[in-house]
């Protein structure tokens, strides 16, 4: 190679070209693969005609909006800020869609990171408050980056123009723009008349789109929930109809889908609905094939209550303790095929515990911190119910007690044959170490329990789990 060539190519690699940020029209050519088909025009709604004020919006969200605009790009709010904001409702984030790739979304904010494999997104950081800006992108076509395997979109990196991003949203409530240049919205899919009307509407046909992603039903459903809005006829038969694909959808997208609705502090009316439209047993099959036993419905219908109570009231939630109620009686119905096998009892509880969860994580991702947490709440219950003595009070040291205590508790006002137990843990709990000494001096003593508790190991359990 001529030295010249040579030293060019050394010049160029120390010394590579700026990139300038390009305009908003060269950055819409440069990303689009095909000329735009515009399928959905927008209708404009100036400032004046709606009730969107930035006022409302996060301070983060609006200098993201102000700075992307201020670099030559197009900047809007979109999804599911706008569309709350428009019900009057505290969003819970705000997502800002531009014509700005990734990459030049990284150059504009320092403070900013790129995630996702599905779609890469940029992620602006401001301390806890995350930021997210998405390149518009058109909906996949064979000629496309994206993915498709089974009509299945597995990787949507599609970049295109904002008409094209209106087009690949999910709901039409889901498609309104909020222009950040003038204010206006833009309603690309008759939004505002649904958001008015109180519909879920799929944007294009409810069979390609739910074929294309199964999560847009529990999407749906979520929002339903949510916003106590009623799911369109056509989008909701085609949920009746397909909601087998869920089966085959990405366990870890489940995962998250599954988080949002149990956490989001509407997870009872969402599991309402994932039960009306088949959904819940595509989830949680092992838990469906139990709430025939009204305890078991209880039991979970509680947990959900409660989950959703504590989310109102600002209450920490964790998602082992819901997972260790939805899945209590699969585990409980288990043990018996282990006891035929002559296992002890903790034993039994442990295997049909590994049983259940494996079965489980094959359907949804469920971390294992989260498995290992709820591990601890159910191996809990047998020590919780047994025979009580002042050697019993040891356990409440342990790191899980409260947690062991509180299913115990839902456990006893599902109706469960333990409410003796929880009754007695209750009362303990609000004891002086005074009171509890003389509350023991009136049960059997220390040594005479010991050597009870030996000898009863070698009869057959008598306690409930
Ligand atoms: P939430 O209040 O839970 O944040 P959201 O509608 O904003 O509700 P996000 O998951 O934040 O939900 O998604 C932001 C936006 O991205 C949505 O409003 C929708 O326009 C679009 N979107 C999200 N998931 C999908 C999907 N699976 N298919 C099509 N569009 C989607
Ligand atoms: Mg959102």
């Amino acid at each position: 190679m001529p030295y010249k060539r040579l030293m060019n190519i050394i010049q160029t690699l120390f010394n590579p070209p700026k990139r300038q940020p390009l305009s908003p029209a060269i950055t819409t050519r440069h990303l689009i693969k095909l000329p735009p088909p515009i399928q959905l025009p927008a209708k404009q709604i100036p400032r004046a005609q709606h009730s969107v004020s930035r006022k409302n919006i996060s301070k983060n969200a609006v200098k993201v909006l102000y700075q992307l605009h201020q670099s030559g790009y197009q900047a809007f709010l979109v999804g599911g800020g706008i569309r709350d904001l428009l019900l009057g409702l505290k969003p819970k984030d705000f997502d800002v869609a531009t014509n700005a790739s990734p990459e030049q979304v990284r150059q504009v904010f320092r403070n900013c990171r790129l995630i996702g494999r599905r779609f890469l997104l940029a992620h602006v950081h401001f301390g806890q408050e995350i930021i997210e800006v998405a390149t518009f992108r058109k909906q996949h076509d064979e000629s496309g980056d994206g993915v498709i395997e089974n009509g299945c979109i597995i990787r949507d990196n599609v970049y295109g123009t904002i008409d094209e991003d209106a087009c690949r949203r999910d709901f039409t409530i889901n498609a309104l723009y909020y222009d950040i240049s003038n204010f206006s919205l833009l309603d690309y899919a008759d939004g505002m008349a649904d958001l008015q009307a109180k519909i879920i509407r799929l944007i294009g046909n409810p069979v390609e789109r739910y074929q294309e992603d199964p999560v847009r039903m529990l999407r749906a459903v979520r929002l339903a929930a949510k916003l106590g809005f009623e799911i369109e006829p056509e989008t909701a038969k085609a949920i009746h109809q397909f909601n087998h694909l869920l089966e085959n959808t990405h366990a870890a997208r489940l995962y998250e889908e599954v988080l949002k609705m149990f956490l989001g502090g509407y997870a009872y009316p969402s599991f309402v609905k994932l039960r009306e439209f088949g959904l819940f047993k595509r989830l949680f099959p092992q838990t469906e094939a139990c709430l025939d036993d009204p305890i078991a419905l209880a039991l979970v219908e509680q947990a959900l209550k409660n989950t959703d109570e504590r989310v109102a009231a600002d209450k920490s939630v964790t998602p082992a303790f819901l997972l260790a109620a939805l899945l209590w009686f699969p585990i409980l119905r288990l043990i018996p095929e282990y006891r035929d096998k002559g296992l002890s009892e903790q034993d039994c509880l442990v295997s049909a515990i590994d049983k259940v969860i494996d079965r489980q994580i094959q359907r949804i991702s469920i971390p294992r911190r989260v498995t290992i947490l709820s591990h601890e709440i159910w191996l809990l219950q047998p020590r919780l119910t047994r025979p009580k003595t002042k050697r019993s009070l040891r356990i409440m040291t342990h790191q899980r007690f409260r947690a062991g205590y509180d299913f115990l508790y839902l456990r006893a006002q599902a109706g469960e044959n333990v409410a003796d137990s929880a009754q007695w843990w209750t009362q303990v709990q609000t004891m002086d170490e005074a009171q509890r000494e003389q509350f023991f001096d009136t049960v059997p003593s220390h040594r005479s329990n010991r050597n009870n508790r030996r000898r009863k190991k070698k009869k057959p359990p008598t306690t409930p789990v």
